[in-house]
């Protein structure tokens, strides 16, 4: 049988395979980095309950393996210019934990094992230049001459997607001109600060930028909002984090940086998930740009990879469409839910930011105020981020 062909072997590429693999599908992954390649910092690092459970669907005692090595903590704090506004703890689950924290080098380790003992092919080095689609098949030619002829292609290939741009399917949407710094950070042995996520309104140590701290197995994450007018060379340079990151975390955490990174706020869909021929299955990045906030990325990329897995089983056209279909309507979602979170976080209209600060006054006698600080950084809750719209 000609296998399905997966375009990039970043997490949702991998998902993808290894969704083929449990649908018994034969399944050749093709990577334009060379094999043991190095893959920089923690990135995503938040995988939901949901995305844990159709992991475990793909491969059985993967959500296993990925939250012994994850951290899970039970205490979400928001502070308010230096002041508690919100803080709960809550009781450790039975079962499967809510989510995990890792980082996505990990995430990435644990899935590419999985897909080795699952029987999908690799081929490193292989960067694809081209795409070519017709009603009963579609041909990818590659950087090194060689082409490939298959009946799918699910295309992972990341933001700078070559199949996308070879089908000519256009990004469609926004893209803002803020920016935020992104630093991980070691944890110091014996130092370790509390397990905890903290989201920190105009933080007054960082000259009231907002900043989150977000802990992953072995040191936690910074991301600090900048302002409108911030320059990046200013904030997002390792020496510049080590001038503002003791005002936040405190002394002592300047050896211990281990990446850096500027992260502008791209809000993108494409026009349509797959070609004419409905031979092609767009997902993950290659497919939609998201802020992070509410960790939408690489989660609702996991979920793509599964349906356009169920897609390419179901050997129909009408399972391609219904995937490109549901899977893009999920996409417009969390867009739109990133969007209000990005709002949120950096107010253009002076009247959030008042009601912010109302807000803030008013937590400690209306909890539901802290509640609201807490919750809004993230986009509305209502339907699972990862999972909007599966069903198809
Ligand atoms: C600073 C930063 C912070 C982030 N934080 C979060 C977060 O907190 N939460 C969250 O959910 N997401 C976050 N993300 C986004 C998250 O990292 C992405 O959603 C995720 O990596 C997307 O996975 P992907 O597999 O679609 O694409 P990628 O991870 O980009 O993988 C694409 C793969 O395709 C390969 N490739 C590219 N072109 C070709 C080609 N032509 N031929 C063959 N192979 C090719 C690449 O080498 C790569 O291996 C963050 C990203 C960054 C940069």
């Amino acid at each position: 049988m000609t296998p399905v062909v997966v375009v990039g072997a970043g997490p949702v590429g991998l998902s993808a395979a290894l969704a083929l693999r449990a649908h018994g599908l034969p399944v050749l992954l093709l990577e334009a980095d060379p094999e043991g390649r190095e893959r920089p910092g923690s990135r995503a690092l938040f995988v939901h309950r949901e995305t844990l459970a159709l992991l475990d669907a793909m491969r059985p005692g993967l959500a296993g393996r990925i939250t012994d090595h994850g951290r899970t903590w039970h205490t979400r704090r928001t502070l308010y210019r230096g002041r508690e506004v919100y803080s709960r703890t809550f009781p450790p689950p039975s079962g499967r934990p809510p989510f995990t924290s890792l980082r996505q080098v990990d995430t990435e380790r644990f899935l590419r094992d999985a897909c080795t003992e699952a029987g999908v092919e690799f081929r490193w080095d292989a960067r694809v230049t081209g795409v070519r689609t017709t009603a009963s098949d579609v041909t990818l030619s590659c950087a090194d001459g060689r082409e490939l002829t298959c009946g799918h292609v699910i295309a992972a290939d990341g933001a700078r997607s070559a199949v996308r741009a070879g089908l000519g399917i256009p990004m469609e949407g926004t893209h803002g001109d803020g920016f935020h710094v992104v630093v991980d950070v070691a944890d110091r042995p014996g130092a370790e600060l509390p397990l905890e996520r903290v989201f920190h309104y105009e933080h007054p140590g960082a000259g009231g930028r907002s900043v989150m701290r977000v802990p992953f197995t072995g040191g936690f994450q910074v991301d600090l909002q900048c302002h409108a007018g911030d320059r990046p060379e200013e904030f997002g340079t390792e020496e510049a984090v080590r001038r503002w990151l003791p005002g936040v975390v405190g002394e002592g955490y300047g050896d211990s940086i281990l990446w850096v990174s500027t992260y502008r706020f791209l809000r993108k869909v494409a026009a349509s998930f797959t070609d004419p021929h409905e031979r092609v299955l767009l997902v993950g990045e290659a497919a939609h740009l998201f802020p992070p906030f509410g960790a939408r990325g690489m989660n609702s990329g996991i979920a793509d990879a599964a349906a356009a897995a169920d897609a390419v089983a179901a050997k129909t056209a009408d399972a391609v469409d219904g995937f490109a279909e549901v899977r893009r309507a999920a996409a417009l979602f969390n867009s739109a839910a990133a969007g209000t979170a990005l709002d949120h976080l950096r107010p253009r209209r002076r009247i959030v930011r008042l009601r912010q600060r109302a807000a803030a006054v008013l937590a400690p006698v209306v909890p539901s105020c802290g509640s609201w600080l807490e919750h809004a950084p993230y986009g509305p809750r209502n339907g699972a981020p990862a999972l909007a719209g599966r069903k198809y």
